[in-house]
């Protein structure tokens, strides 16, 4: 079920980072060529120090990269490839919008690429907590405008009439035992984070608050779930609640999984 959630989406960001990092390793390269003559006046072991350190930020970039592909591609990677790829997708990401300003690539488009491969990554980890430390954090967006119940100091306010997403996502938050909290900006956010102390999240938002939440709490592992925008950005959004649920379900350990199914 996971699998066909998070459907495969990730060849853009791929091919942007991978371009990125080659280009990367050749402009090290052209550095070091340019300063060789000046550093090895100043000592003659210098361009080989030099060169090491640029040989090692290479090899740790291109291994960063080889570890995405290898989780994009279903093959078990051991912990220090996780985090390798892992910093490896952040530190390429602005590269990888500069080089899609130039193939014309939105960046909402990269944005969409980057959560589905971070998506990718934290999947391939199987990260398994308890309910209760799973946290659902959505902006506040997400509620109708005209309802008169205020769920951004307490969620449990709202009364479940339908009328928007927040009510069945409190559902699933009952269902399963774990944290829901609507937060009304990036600060407030950071501040439930550290509130709940979570071990795992399932967020809810635009790409571009996606991308920068999930790089904002690493090393916690987050699952994105995209919300959908009927009327425009930033006003009575929605979540596909299938999406939601399989979020969960991927981050809930066994023991609390099998409670639910009994
Ligand atoms: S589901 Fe909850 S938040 Fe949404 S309109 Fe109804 S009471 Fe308000």
């Amino acid at each position: 079920m996971t699998e066909s959630v998070f459907k495969p989406k990730k060849r853009i960001f791929m091919s942007l980072t991978s371009i990125s990092a080659l280009l990367g390793a050749l402009m090290i390269y052209v550095v070091w060529k340019v300063t060789v003559p000046g550093l090895s006046e100043i000592h003659y072991l210098l361009p080989i120090v030099m060169g090491v350190i640029g040989v090692a930020i290479v090899l740790l970039m291109l291994t960063g990269v080889f570890g995405i592909v290898m989780a994009l591609l279903g093959i078990p990677i051991i912990k220090i490839f996780y985090f390798g790829a892992w910093k490896a997708i952040n530190i390429l990401f602005p590269f990888a919008v500069v080089l899609g300003r130039l193939f014309n690539i939105p960046r909402a488009k990269i944005e969409q690429s980057f959560i589905e491969v971070s998506n990718n990554l934290v999947l391939q980890h199987k990260v398994k907590v308890p309910a209760d430390r799973i946290m659902i954090l959505t902006p506040h967006c997400i509620q109708l405008d005209t309802c008169g119940y205020k769920i951004t100091r307490n969620v449990e306010n709202c009364h479940q009439c339908g009328r928007c997403s927040v009510g069945a996502m409190l559902g699933l938050a009952h269902k399963y035992g774990c944290h829901l909290a609507v937060a009304t900006g990036g600060t407030l956010a950071r501040q439930m984070v550290m509130q709940i102390r979570p071990k795992a999240i399932v967020a809810v938002a635009c790409e571009r608050d996606l991308t920068s939440g999930i790089q904002d709490v690493f090393p916690l592992p987050v699952l994105g779930v995209l919300n959908e925008r009927p009327f425009g950005p930033c006003f009575n959004t929605r979540v596909d609640v299938k999406k939601l649920e399989a979020a969960i379900l991927a981050f809930l350990d066994e023991e609390d999984a099998n409670a639910k199914e009994k």
